[in-house]
């Protein structure tokens, strides 16, 4: 196909999240990676469900992601406006070719009839149906009541991306809303307008319009339009892999997780890998990666799992592969429209304009802690290169960082509670810390440094005969007061040889 063009096409009807974010994502790399267009378009036709600030929601995490948008609501494009709502004049016009045609009646039941028509199919033990219903001499529609689609009912077959080949006999078929009685059309309507007109490529949705789609193509012929390609997503199940994930599940707003510190990178690897692989065992792929490898034939047909683990676990991956300055430089903004803008791959005036009206919330601006924040880029840089690798989210940050900046408060109840280290008697424990105190402080200023500290803490433990967690456990205990840190030498080389001492004469005190 010569000029592939995908859309992502939400309702702005609450806050987004991963699911409606992969469909955004398969699509976006569909076009991307065939030189096409992707384009958004808000589905607000559904007047009573519609959230405010949702829409911006929507624009905020694609922003956030990365995944730039090539027409839309906020930008325009040839095919604008890309709001249902500003394009009932459109709707309209194609709802008259159909009335016109003979493939629209207004419909002339209230809502008390149809209830009596579906009482009297129950009593038969009937599908209710809609086209058995159908007026002789409809009223001419006036706008003001809804206008019904008089289908074609026959059987279907059609071949999905994703699905493979699918059929349906023409009991699924019935006379659907156009438009309602509110002067809004139905999704079941607007979108096939709408896609048509922006000459959308592939409709690539979640799996709940699948049995629509007899209705669909139905529509399609009275309307003369050519179907685009269909690509239909399974849904993602809860971590069990039992039901659909829901809000319960972790469900959560894709920005709350750039609060929490995970990387657009890792964000997109993972909503990417929920149903998609490239047939390897490849689990780790960059931005440009996914947008060469992506293929819908590749997209499998049962539910993908939201494994937030896994999550967990790649953030920690793409935080150790980024290097150190574009990894500091994140740690210094929570905002993540704003960040996201830095990394995106256009930059225009409408972006700037974004992101300078984008909410600023100083309380979360950054990710170090309160004494990490005070000190210098070059002291943040040095205690963030010896972290680097034990981050799993840039909220960990001061949890493992803020005993470099200022001294802890000995705890010895960390201890206590320490599986191994709180079977020791406190004598015990005493002893041990007391011995590497003296032996450490033999050790000059002049040769403090990471290889002679490890041998030294490797002959302390002959010595002392102990193990490596219980001796290394409880000097990293006495120096951090931390539930992690980095490795020991390490560590001590970047207290310093002064401060190590003194912390570990405090704990002694303690
Ligand atoms: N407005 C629909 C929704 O939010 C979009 C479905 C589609 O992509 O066509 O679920």
């Amino acid at each position: 196909m010569s000029n592939i063009r995908t859309r992502f096409a939400p309702s702005p009807t609450g806050l987004i999240h991963v699911g409606g974010i992969r469909t955004a994502l398969y699509a976006w790399l569909v076009a991307r990676g065939q030189g096409g267009q992707f384009v958004l378009r808000l589905e607000d036709t559904d007047q009573k469900r519609e959230v405010a600030g949702a829409d911006q929601h929507i624009i905020d995490s694609l922003r956030a992601l990365g995944l730039d948008y090539d027409e839309g609501p906020d930008i325009g494009g040839s095919f604008a406006p890309y709001r249902q709502s500003e394009r009932l004049d459109h709707y309209r016009a194609w709802a008259e070719k159909l009335i016109a045609a003979g493939r629209a009646y207004a419909d002339p039941y209230s809502p008390e009839e149809i209830e009596q028509f579906r009482d009297a199919a129950k009593r038969d033990k009937k599908p209710f149906l809609y086209r058995n219903h159908r007026p002789e001499d409809p009223p001419v529609w006036d706008g003001q009541t809804a206008l019904r689609f008089k289908s074609d009912a026959k059987d279907y077959h059609w071949h999905d991306a994703v699905m493979g080949d699918l059929s349906a006999g023409a009991e699924a078929i019935d006379d659907f809303i156009l438009i309602k009685s509110d002067g809004f059309p139905t999704y079941n309507f607007a979108h096939i307008v709408d896609d048509a007109e922006m000459q959308i490529t592939h409709v690539i949705r979640g799996q709940e319009f699948i049995a629509s789609m007899p209705n669909y193509l139905n529509l399609y012929e009275a309307l003369g339009i050519e179907r685009p390609i269909f690509a239909t997503l399974p849904h993602i199940l809860n971590e069990q892999g039992n039901k659909k994930l829901s809000k319960r599940d972790g469900a959560r707003d894709i920005l709350d997780y750039f609060r929490a510190g995970f990387l657009r990178e890792a964000l997109v690897n993972f909503i990417a890998s929920m149903g998609w692989n490239d047939g390897t065992e490849q689990e780790i792929f960059s931005v440009d990666e996914l947008i060469a490898k992506f293929s819908l034939d590749r997209v499998g047909r049962s539910g993908a799992r939201f494994d937030e683990k896994r999550l967990l676990w790649m953030n920690g991956q793409w935080i150790k592969r980024l290097d150190l300055d574009d990894l500091y430089a994140r740690t210094l903004s929570k905002n993540v429209i704003a960040s996201a803008a830095k990394q995106s791959r256009k930059s225009n005036d409408e972006l700037d304009r974004h992101v300078a009206n984008a909410p600023r919330d100083d309380k979360m601006s950054n990710f170090w802690g309160e004494n990490g924040r005070k000190a210098s880029e070059a002291e943040q840089k040095k205690v963030l290169a010896i972290v680097q690798d034990r981050l799993k989210t840039l909220a960990d940050l001061p949890a493992l960082s803020e005993y470099f900046f200022a001294r802890p408060t000995p705890d010895w109840s960390m201890i206590d509670e320490h599986k191994q280290l709180g079977k020791l008697g406190r004598d015990e424990q005493i002893d041990l810390l007391g011995i590497a105190s003296s032996v450490l402080a033999k050790i000059d200023e002049a040769d403090w440094n990471e290889e002679n500290l490890q041998s030294e803490l490797n002959n302390l433990l002959s010595a002392t005969n102990s193990k490596p967690p219980i001796l290394f456990g409880l000097i990293r205990f006495a120096l951090t007061w931390a539930p992690f840190s980095p490795g020991l030498s390490e560590t001590m080389v970047l207290l310093g040889r002064e401060e190590t001492l003194a912390r570990l004469l405090l704990s002694l005190e303690r």
